[in-house]
């Protein structure tokens, strides 16, 4: 098990970190660096990483020390936070935000800004970030925090996907967690009252009188708004078990309570990556049944589907029954004030369901995604298939989104199709030219692909 004292990791991490840089100078000039990674979360079609020219960092993998007393962790940075939680769950500590799928990991959580159940009172990924060692563009590795010379790369990191250079090393905060988790399911009759019910729970951190260490939620309807809390506990009367025949979203409208052991509740959305197995007919109990447990994860049901997309089935065979589709797989974060807003036009003019709920409030600000410290956000995660009609552009629904989300105020994280033109994505994602600053002092080259050829141009 990692602790304070394992100094052999920091000393091959050291070793591994020269040859990275030395392997980094040796790529092909001219054509993009591309990393190569065990798994990805990234929800656009792209060219796989070719081996000869990308870089690899699948040995980058590993929790390198815990200090129980001072609460942090040395991680390296392509590690997963499902073995991120399992070595400090080992000492009774978590990562104070540890996102939804087991193998998004940590550098590229930070770089993706996402959030999880925690997010209203523990902000996103990079709040829990101490120090980052940084392969820049340019090809240095420099130590970044809040306040050194470097801190300007520290605030710009959160966002920049990977076009500034890419975590090697994080030194994160740990918080105390208990083996288990208690779930409270409450059910709201209306966008309104769901959103008063969070204000109130991020302010007293309670509800009804009982503690909330986790919110999150579920939009079904717009009279059927559940709030999910949840707080950790030392002693649990049963605990359920959503990875085998039950469904942990349907649990969320059958029962009040729930108590889950802190390592499920975790990955209590990764079983069937939110409700989007349905897609695999998951749902069903016979194919459920005859579908392998350990096939029934997030970075499985992913690759199925980027598969299908790269190569059209699903598309093909809709448009030949005259069922031509849109795929909207988005999230988007919004002030708290205009989710109802938000919702309105989601239902009129959309109408996935159910749609994920999650509170945020960012703690440090974020110089490339413009969302105010302390104020609290939702994010709000819809993942379907729509129906459209052939005479529309292919991205027509994606478009509505991104206008409406932009004109609430809002902003959309990139980990999936972007459809901004270019203009209009440097102003909602430039940070006032604060991206070209960056791009100047740590890739003056241009080595890595920016961040609007990565993210809209999937280059
Ligand atoms: C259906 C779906 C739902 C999602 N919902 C959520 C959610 O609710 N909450 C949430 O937090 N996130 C969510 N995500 C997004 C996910 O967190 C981000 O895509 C995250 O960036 C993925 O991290 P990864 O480690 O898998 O990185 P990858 O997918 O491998 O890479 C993502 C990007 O980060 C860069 N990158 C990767 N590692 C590093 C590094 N160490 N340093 C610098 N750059 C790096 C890559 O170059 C790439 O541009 C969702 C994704 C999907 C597909």
């Amino acid at each position: 098990m990692p602790t304070s004292t394992n100094s052999a990791a920091m000393a091959e991490h050291r070793q591994a970190v020269e040859a990275l840089r030395q392997s980094y100078r040796a790529l092909p000039q001219g054509s993009p660096v591309r990393l190569v990674k065990r798994t990805s979360n990234l929800f656009r079609p792209r060219r796989a990483p070719d081996r000869a020219t990308g870089l690899d960092v699948r040995h980058f993998d590993k929790v390198l020390s815990i200090d129980p007393v001072a609460r942090t962790a040395e991680v390296q940075g392509m590690t997963t936070f499902e073995d991120l939680a399992d070595a400090t769950l080992a000492h009774g500590l978590l990562p104070p935000v540890v996102l939804d799928f087991k193998k998004i990991t940590l550098g590229g959580g930070v770089v993706g800004t996402g959030a999880e159940s925690s997010s209203f009172r523990a902000g996103l990924p990079h709040d829990q970030v101490r120090e980052m060692e940084i392969l820049t563009g340019d090809g240095r590795v420099v130590v970044a925090t809040r306040d050194n010379e470097h801190a300007d790369l520290f605030h710009g990191f959160p966002h920049s996907y990977g076009s500034l250079g890419y975590a090697l090393r994080l030194q994160i905060d740990l918080e105390p967690a208990k083996p288990f988790v208690r779930l409270r399911h409450v059910r709201m009759d209306s966008v309104e009252s769901w959103i008063s019910a969070l204000r109130r729970i991020t302010e007293d951190r309670a509800w009804d009188g009982e503690p909330v260490d986790f919110v999150d939620g579920v939009y079904f309807g717009p009279d059927a708004v559940h709030l999910v809390l949840a707080d950790f506990t030392d002693r649990a009367p049963y605990l359920s078990d959503y990875t085998g025949s039950k469904v942990y979203y349907w649990s969320l409208r059958q029962r009040g309570a729930d108590f889950l052991s802190t390592r499920d509740y975790l990955w209590r959305w990764d079983t069937d990556m939110y409700w989007t197995s349905r897609l695999f007919g998951l749902e069903n109990p016979v194919l459920r049944r005859l579908w392998p447990r350990r096939a029934r994860n997030a970075d499985l049901l992913r690759r199925i589907q980027m598969f299908d997309r790269r190569f059209g089935f699903t598309s093909r065979v809709r448009r030949a029954v005259g069922r031509p589709f849109e795929w909207v797989l988005q999230d988007a974060d919004l002030p708290a004030e205009s989710v109802g807003e938000f919702m309105a036009f989601f239902d009129a003019e959309i109408g996935i369901k159910p749609v994920w709920l999650c509170p945020m409030r960012l703690r440090e600000p974020i110089s490339l995604y413009p969302m105010e410290p302390g104020k609290l956000y939702v994010s709000l995660g819809f993942w379907w298939l729509v129906p459209t009609s052939p005479d529309r552009p292919a991205d027509y629904l994606n478009r509505l989104i991104e206008r409406k989300i932009a004109e609430l105020g809002g902003h959309k994280p990139l980990y999936s199709t972007a459809h901004y033109g270019e203009d209009e994505f440097w102003r909602q994602y430039g940070g006032d030219g604060a991206y070209w600053r960056l791009k100047d002092a740590y890739d003056a080259g241009r080595r890595l692909p920016d961040l609007y050829d990565k993210c809209v141009l999937a280059r």
